[in-house]
């Protein structure tokens, strides 16, 4: 039962079947028992999360409770908890308990939620590995001498060894698809501006987006119909209503036609990874859809480009922290001032990523630099852009592998920040144009898992998670489990 879907639970939450408060106490449970082989947990509300399991069960027993109340679930440690440490994966925020909730935070406590607590993830979410965590890295449950992918590696790891039935995660540049890919589960990156930014902490604002990981596509239809929200408070913020994402989940693939750009299968692509993605999505073409290769010629341009932009916001973003308003601060030696406060908080709280971003950031954006780097940059993020807006005339959705490689071993890229950025190669280009992207299972590499990635227009969220529920309900890649989780 430890593996039942989000669907099966709410429905037995309702029938009376369980309570909330036996549910949550079962995750909590297996979270004491099995996260220290993971680390995919910073922190745990065992308290706070039986309370709020008491007040769900009150309103099921009332009758008409929303479809998600009662269900534990974790977040991100990006998303700010009222009265629950929120450390962004830093030393810097390794003491920082916000005093409110982001909106996701708020839209899924309104629908009665439970939080089981906040999952481990890369310092302020750079990475691709979750080794740059100040809590140690997450292991990956499939196989634990080997990473869980990153940003959202706690999310996916805890999802993957059923330590929850979902998570929030967030996705800059492939944060929620990457992991999600790496650790054998279903995550989805909405449209730039359907998920509220407001409470989830910032690294590059004009990239960073929250969405949902679960077990399948059917529950992440269901938590991402809870979490988006229009919001005042995000300026970036869609005005837009919210689709019932489980509506559309049966609709027939019969005559959609699906993109494969010839770029996504080129050098750099595990071959092995190439076979088992262009598999998965021939088994998309007996569901009725037809397969129309294209052509997305700006590709090579996403990774250089992202990381000029990325870090420019990066190092706008995070000046914030400077050991007064904060977080971590230093102890001054006599007669240091407010100079050495900000330089030796600094110092000593981020980590070695965050300060390569920070310093190749604020080099980019400097007089004399901006218009060869930064002008540049965002001259690419627009061709890019162009592209998704070409195909998109001819094809409803766009296949390819999400990430290059299976998951791969703790510690065999930490050197090389250049083959750690080249992971992302096929999930940057979405960020880059703010479009929707998500990545399911789809077989295994080397016996690990291994995504396809479903890349959608502006908010094709409903015909993605529809051509993924109808790859789930043709093929079980999805049902397999790492084999110690029972
Ligand atoms: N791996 C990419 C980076 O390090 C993307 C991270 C993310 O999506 N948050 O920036």
């Amino acid at each position: 039962m430890y593996n039942n879907s989000i669907s099966i639970w709410a429905e037995k939450l309702r029938k009376r079947e369980v309570s909330s408060a036996e549910l949550t106490q079962f995750f909590l449970k297996r979270i004491e028992k099995l996260d220290p082989q993971y680390n995919s947990f910073i922190t745990t509300c065992n308290e706070q999360a039986l309370a709020q399991a008491n007040a769900a069960d009150a309103l099921l027993a009332k009758g008409d409770a929303p479809a998600l109340c009662g269900i534990p679930i974790a977040h991100k440690d990006i998303f700010c908890t009222r009265g629950v440490l929120t450390t962004c994966g830093s030393k810097m925020l390794a003491n920082f308990v916000p005093p409110y909730n982001a909106t996701s935070v708020e839209n899924f406590a309104r629908a009665g939620t439970v939080t089981l607590g906040k999952t481990n993830m890369d310092e302020f979410a750079m990475g691709s590995s979750n080794e740059t965590s100040f809590f140690g890295p997450v292991k990956n449950p499939w196989d634990k001498e080997c990473v869980a992918g990153g940003s959202s590696g706690g999310s996916a790891a805890a999802v993957a060894a059923c330590l929850t039935p979902g998570a929030t995660a967030t996705d800059t540049g492939g944060s929620i698809r990457q992991p999600a890919s790496l650790c054998g589960i279903t995550g989805i990156k909405p449209t730039y501006g359907r998920v509220s930014r407001w409470g989830m902490i910032a690294f590059a604002s004009s990239l960073d987006q929250g969405g949902v990981m679960a077990r399948n596509a059917q529950d992440a239809a269901l938590l991402l119909s809870t979490m988006a929200s229009f919001d005042a408070k995000d300026s970036t913020s869609i005005e837009r209503p919210v689709e019932d994402y489980s509506h559309t989940l049966n609709t027939s693939l019969e005559g959609l036609t699906i993109g494969v750009p010839d770029e996504y299968f080129g050098e750099g692509l595990n071959p092995e990874t190439a076979t088992t993605v262009q598999a998965a999505i021939a088994e998309i073409e007996k569901l009725g859809a037809k397969t129309k290769a294209i052509q997305l010629p700006h590709t090579k341009l996403a990774v250089p480009a992202y990381y000029v932009i990325a870090p420019a916001e990066c190092s706008a973003n995070l000046s914030r922290f400077d050991g007064v308003r904060y977080g971590y601060r230093a102890e001054l030696k006599e007669g240091e001032g407010v100079e050495a406060l900000y330089v030796r908080s600094r110092s000593e709280a981020f980590g070695d990523e965050v300060k390569r971003r920070i310093m190749v950031g604020a080099y980019a954006l400097s007089a004399g630099y901006y218009d060869a780097y930064y002008a540049q940059a965002q001259k690419a993020r627009r061709l890019i852009q162009q592209d998704f807006v070409e195909a998109f005339k001819e094809v409803d959705l766009i296949m390819g592998p999400t990430a290059p490689n299976p998951a791969f071993k703790i510690g065999a890229k930490g050197n090389d920040p250049v083959a750690m950025y080249l992971e992302d190669i096929f999930t940057i280009a979405t960020n880059l144009a703010g479009l929707p992207g998500m990545s399911i299972p789809c077989g295994f590499v080397d016996n690990k898992p291994c995504g396809l990635q479903i890349i959608g227009n502006y908010f094709a969220e409903g015909r993605m998670l529809n051509a993924a529920h109808q790859f789930q309900c043709a093929t079980d890649f999805h049902s397999f489990e790492p084999a110690d989780i029972a």
